[in-house]
Formats: C-alpha cells, sequence, structure tokens
C-alpha cells in the first residue's frame, strides 16, 4: 500500500508555511494587531482554524472568489461553511437586500415577504408550517423545545460526531459502554448532556431501536447524511428504518438541512422523500443575511397550538426580537427565487460531480489509500480507503499533519478549502474551471507528497 513518508510531509509543510507567511504580510500584521483587541486573535473561535499559523484576512468575496487584504485571489470552495452557498454577495439578493435596508429593517410587524417564503418552504420540503430565526442553530434550538412541549420527553437523541449548531444538548459524544458524555472542548455545559441526550452511531440500526424502546426520548435530531464529520452518507435502508423506529415508538423525526440544502432545491429531504416530523434550516437560505427557519407537519402545528398559552409569544423561550425581521424574510425570498433555484442546482451539482470525479481521478493514480464522498454539490476526501459509516470511523480518520498540508498547500495556490476538514461546495457562481484548479493543485500536492518529482 502506499503511504505517506512522514518526514517528506513535515518538510514540505514547512515549505508551505515559509511561502504562506511571505505572501500573506497584510495578514500576518493585522493578525498580531488582532491580538491585542479580540479574544483569541479573531470574532470568532473557529475563525483560527487555518493552516498557516494565522488568519488570513478577507478583503472583499464575490462569487466563488475571496481577494485578501494582501490582494492573494482564492477560489472559495469553503464558502463561508455553507453560508454563502449562494455565492458571496449574488447580484439579485443584494438588490433585494439593499430595497429593503432602505424600507425599515425590522418592524415588529409581519411582511408579505414572510408569506411567499413560508409557501415557498412548504413546496420545497413539503412541510405545511413555518417560522423563522436567526440561525440554524436557533431553529434547532426551537425545534427541541417545541418536540418536549408535544411529547412530554425531556431527552433528545442525536448522532456520535453530529454538528447541529451551538445547541446544549448536541455538544455531546458516545462513550465506550454506551453513555453520553460532554464532547471534547465542550466549555461550561449547562447541564451533564447525559441528563438530556442519548447518543447513538449513524447507521447503527440495533443501538437506536434500543435506545428509543425507552419511550423517553422526544426527538431524534438527525442531518440525514452527516457532514460536520467529512460525509457519512446513510445505508440505503437507514431512513426507512428511521421513520419506522420513530413513529412506533411516538419520538418526533427532526431533519436539520442546513448543509444536506446542498442535495437539491429541497434538500435531502425531498430529493429522498423523507417524511420528518419538523425540519430546520439556516446558513445560505437568506445569501449570508442572518437568517434560519423550523418548519413543522400539520400534527405538530396542531398540538403546540393548543398548548400555546397567551404566554408563548414572550415567554416561551423561543425566537428572539430580531427573529423574522423583514431584512432578513427579504433576503430568503430573493435567494430562494432568484438564487438558489432549481437550474442553480443542476449546475451545482453538476460541478460536485466533476470535482468528486477529478479527485477520485487524483487518487486512483498516486494509489494512496483515501476516498472521495459526495452529496450533491459537497464533496469531501477523507485519508481513509472505503466510504465511512459511523461518525466514528470518519474522525478516526482525520489526520492533522496531512490536513494542514493539504489546505495549506491549496491555499497557498489560490483555493480556500473549508477548514475543519477536506470539504468543498460548489455555489451559482462557481465555474468548471475553477473545479479544475483545484483537480491541477490537488493532484500537484499528491505528486509532491509522493516524490514523484523527485
Ligand atoms: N446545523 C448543521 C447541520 C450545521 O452544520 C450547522 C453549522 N455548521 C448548524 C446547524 C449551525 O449553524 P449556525 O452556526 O449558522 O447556527
Amino acid at each position: 500500500m502506499v503511504t505517506i513518508d512522514r518526514s517528506r510531509l513535515e518538510s514540505l509543510t514547512r515549505r508551505e508555511l515559509k511561502r504562506f507567511g511571505e505572501t500573506h504580510p497584510t495578514s500576518r500584521a493585522m493578525a498580531e494587531r488582532a491580538r491585542a483587541s479580540l479574544f483569541g486573535g479573531v470574532p470568532m473561535p473557529w475563525m483560527v482554524r487555518w493552516p498557516g499559523g494565522f488568519p488570513v484576512f478577507a478583503r472583499e468575496a464575490t462569487g466563488a472568489t475571496v481577494i485578501d487584504v494582501d490582494g492573494n485571489r482564492y477560489v472559495d470552495l469553503c464558502l463561508g461553511d455553507t453560508g454563502a452557498m449562494t455565492g458571496h454577495s449574488p447580484a439579485a439578493a443584494v438588490a433585494a437586500i439593499q430595497a429593503q435596508v432602505g424600507r425599515g429593517v425590522t418592524t415588529m410587524l409581519p411582511t408579505e415577504d414572510a408569506i411567499w417564503v413560508g409557501e415557498e418552504m412548504t413546496r420545497r420540503f413539503g412541510l405545511p408550517s413555518w417560522q423563522f430565526t436567526l440561525s440554524a442553530t436557533d431553529a434547532n434550538r426551537a425545534a427541541l423545545r417545541l418536540a418536549r412541549a408535544v411529547t412530554g420527553r425531556s431527552k433528545i437523541l442525536v448522532f456520535n460526531y453530529c454538528y447541529h449548531g451551538t445547541v446544549d444538548e448536541t455538544v455531546a459524544v458516545l462513550l465506550p459502554g454506551g453513555a453520553t458524555g460532554p464532547r471534547a472542548g465542550n466549555l461550561g455545559p449547562a447541564v451533564d448532556p447525559a441528563l438530556t441526550t442519548k447518543v447513538v452511531e449513524f447507521n447503527d440500526l440495533v443501538a437506536l431501536e434500543a435506545a428509543l424502546a425507552e419511550r423517553d426520548v422526544a426527538c431524534v435530531l438527525a442531518e440525514p447524511a452527516l457532514t460536520n464529520v467529512g460525509i457519512v452518507l446513510p445505508d440505503p435502508s437507514y431512513h426507512a428504518a428511521l421513520r419506522d423506529l420513530t413513529r412506533r415508538t411516538g419520538t418526533l423525526l427532526l431533519i436539520d438541512e442546513t448543509h444536506t440544502f446542498c442535495a437539491g432545491p429541497g434538500g435531502y429531504t425531498r430529493a429522498y422523500g423523507l417524511e420528518p416530523d419538523m425540519l430546520t434550516i439556516g446558513k445560505p437560505i437568506g445569501s449570508g443575511i442572518a437568517s434560519g427557519a423550523l418548519g413543522v407537519s400539520a400534527a405538530v402545528a396542531e398540538q403546540v397550538g393548543a398548548m400555546i398559552a397567551e404566554d408563548y409569544s414572550d415567554t416561551g423561550g423561543i425566537g428572539g426580537t430580531l427573529a423574522g425581521n423583514a431584512l432578513s424574510l427579504a433576503a430568503i425570498r430573493a435567494t430562494l427565487s432568484r438564487v438558489l433555484t432549481d437550474d442553480a442546482f443542476t449546475h451545482m451539482i453538476g460541478l460536485g460531480e466533476r470535482f468528486t470525479a477529478g479527485v477520485e481521478q487524483g487518487i486512483r493514480d498516486s494509489g494512496l489509500p483515501w476516498q472521495v464522498t459526495r452529496l450533491g454539490c459537497r464533496a469531501e476526501y477523507q485519508f481513509r480507503p472505503t466510504a465511512p459509516r459511523t461518525g466514528a470511523e470518519a474522525a478516526a480518520s482525520f489526520d492533522g499533519e496531512l490536513d494542514q498540508f493539504m489546505h495549506l498547500y491549496a491555499l497557498n495556490r489560490g483555493i480556500l478549502l473549508t477548514p475543519f476538514h477536506m470539504m468543498a461546495l460548489m455555489s451559482p457562481a462557481t465555474t468548471a474551471e475553477d473545479v479544475d484548479r483545484h483537480t491541477a493543485v490537488f493532484t500537484e500536492a499528491i505528486g509532491e507528497l509522493l516524490a514523484w518529482h523527485g
């Protein structure tokens, strides 16, 4: 089997770090200045997760291109970790956003856009009743509350190595022996996640059945394919079994489409005919303007409706003053009507296939034991020979040194990959040339690693 020479990897990484430092002097200076006023030197902790030792500071981003403060230009395959799956500042959304900014951003009154968006969300995702938040995290928080209220059960179930935002109950991990523990890095958990959460491996129906049999789980919160530990696709009959088990045990099924929206205009749910009781989404639906949405079935809407005392509007623990504001809804309307259209998805998914074919070819030619998985317009390569079936399997293939080298090599040649793993996403603005550029750089990186060039 072809293996990587670790000392070669180390010396190549050293060379790339030097090159990165030389070509990013303004970013380096800004990173130093930022350390004085920003906690950790960045506005949010995950912004340090770039491979060059300091973050790249952005000057501007349009379409699928980012230009940094040193004038370096990148093909952006990270796309704000899906927040910019629309491409950066798509013209149709920008026009609608600019118009709405001048007409009032937030009034605490509904706008007609909200109705249009509700109708469109129903057309796309099937669920009949919608509410809006400012983030996917917040949509998930609201959904978990509704699930508990409706079922009278206290626990939720998630999959090992899931990510659903900064939702307390979900920052949990499966411990050996089946117990739940806090995920590494979980800061100051409100309560021990063991009290709120059951964790099972994705694709493990035996464990799922056992966990739901106790009938104390309000809902299963699931990405239909895991996308935050690399991509882990469901076994062919997994979703049918998940739906069957949740129905049989009176457990609600909450599908988080925030990333799997990449599967098509109605997300994985429509592409694969899922029938969730609740669905959440956020990130790109407002072209980057803070937006999130929560859809519920008629049965859940009716049950919640029957429970609502007048206090729900204020003290129900759901939403916030700016949630569903006029700007956010105008941005979602423009995004769904003009940017993330059926035609756009056809283009994006075609590029996802092109990206995957290019990476597959590079892996095949090299003989490296790596593989690539695609879901719609999102693709991810992993340092393991076969597609993972569980989050734990996917997590075990992480390789910090290789990860840093591949990200850095790409960055130094004008390509941004999603920082947390080897993921690439296509936008309506991404071109075949962008994808081919990645293929060339990826192949070159492998060639250097394996010393094809001496
Ligand atoms: N759900 C999923 C599946 C996600 O991947 C993420 C973020 N990566 C979230 C929810 C949370 O999104 P946000 O941070 O925008 O609230």
